[in-house]
């Protein structure tokens, strides 16, 4: 008996005309996904399925495809000849011991000698009978076990259904340019942008020496782990550090969070035009620091003239971010204590509703051009691999 992985998308499906070049993508993102491991995939209708892979890294494989956005959900199964004898020796190796289940199978096969129903009560009655500790429960079984009849004298047994990362194939909603900073949300955003099909780059801005590499080292590992969602991602790296010291020296202390995020603004939407990105994207979320009232987002958002800024978490709770970044697996990263670059001169008490005109009248004491072009010439570029 061999093993497969079945893959079932998402709302790839709903692309009508656009189908091809969904699945197009699709598929080449699950390759990537497996890239130095053997594999084959085929794509039989309505779904994936992964074959002549090494049984030990099933697990692997299995970890690995349940990152790639558009799958919808996975299941391990064995293939073999479409024999009621055969399907049956599969469904033993796939079904538990005990508790409830319902069998479902699937005729694509119409010359199958048994219809689905057919199929569902003599596999259902066999495992009764070999299995006592087993009963049958159509409408909230504990165990689902399919079996999928296939056109080409194949069928697949398998039991139950792996969730996966859902949303559509990266490659297929454009680019945009993710804000990355070593805390908690920003991560969260790239996801969840990424998860509509968006490539993503990231940008993250550091004050060394005000920062440490420690800080460096924790943006790169978040990079990484977002990497393992779209299949790798270009990380900028840029230093705003002459930045802050000019704000330290000639504006207000409590102006420093507000001109520095309009300075961020300036250079991301330089660096979208080079890159070919499309929108700048941020972890702000409505009200959550004194910088992310509506007037900060005014005064930040004020500088970027032809870019839409995405703000996926505009409106969710601390607890919904941090319930998603576990979710995700940033959010250990994300504590690690290194400070970034918008800790160093932080004043006892920001702006909460800066005034925009307020704001453009300090900023004019500062040379914005020089600055913006200096600390963008100081760019590095770093290639984060799945
Ligand atoms: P995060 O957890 O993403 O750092 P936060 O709640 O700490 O968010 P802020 O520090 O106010 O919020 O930052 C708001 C957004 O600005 C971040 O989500 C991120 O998109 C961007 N940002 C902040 N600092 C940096 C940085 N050093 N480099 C790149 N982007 C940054
Ligand atoms: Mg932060």
């Amino acid at each position: 008996m061999e093993k497969v992985i079945i893959i079932r998308y998402c709302e790839i499906h709903l692309k009508g005309k656009n189908r091809g070049y969904f699945e197009k993508v699709f598929m080449n993102n699950l390759e990537k996904s497996l890239s130095g491991i053997r594999h084959e995939i085929r794509k039989p209708s309505g779904r994936y399925v992964v074959e002549n892979f090494d049984e030990a890294r099933t697990d692997e494989i299995v970890a690995r495809l349940q990152k790639v956005f558009g799958t919808h959900t996975l299941s391990i199964a064995y293939k073999v000849p479409a024999t009621m004898d055969d399907i049956f020796a599969a469904v033993l190796a796939v079904a538990p011991e005990a508790g409830s289940f319902k069998v479902q199978a699937n005729r694509a096969d119409k010359h199958f000698p048994l219809n689905s129903m057919q199929i569902n009560a003599e596999v259902g009655g066999r495992l009764l009978e070999a299995r006592p500790a087993l009963r049958v429960d159509v409408h909230a079984p504990q165990h689902l076990i399919g079996i999928d009849v296939r056109e080409n004298g194949d069928a697949l047994v398998f039991c139950g259904w792996i969730k996966a990362a859902g949303g559509m194939p990266v490659g297929t909603s454009g680019k945009g340019m993710l804000l990355l900073s070593g805390g908690i949300d920003s991560p969260v955003a790239g996801h969840m942008i990424a998860k509509r099909g968006m490539t993503i780059e990231a940008l993250h801005f550091h004050s060394y020496p005000y920062t440490n590499r420690q800080a460096r080292e924790k943006v790169e590992e978040l990079a990484h782990i977002l990497a393992g969602y779209t299949g790798g991602l270009d990380l900028h790296v840029v230093s705003v550090t002459h930045i802050q010291e000019a704000i330290h020296k000639y504006c207000p202390a409590e102006m420093m969070i507000t001109l520095l995020r309009r300075f961020m603004m300036r250079i991301a939407e330089r660096l979208c035009r080079q890159t070919g990105a499309q929108c700048i994207v941020t972890g702000e979320s409505l009200g959550q620091v004194a910088s992310q009232t509506i007037e900060g987002m005014t005064s930040s958002g004020s500088v970027v003239h032809e870019l839409p800024i995405l703000r996926p978490l505009v409106g969710f709770d601390k607890t919904e971010i941090v319930e998603r970044a576990r979710e995700i697996g940033t959010f250990e990263t994300s504590i690690l204590p290194y400070e970034d670059c918008c800790t160093v001169f932080l004043p006892k008490h920001p702006l909460i509703r800066p005034d925009l005109a307020k704001v453009a009248e300090q900023e004019k004491k500062l040379d914005v051009e020089a600055l913006v072009a200096e600390a963008f010439a100081s760019a590095e570029l770093v290639e984060i691999h799945r």
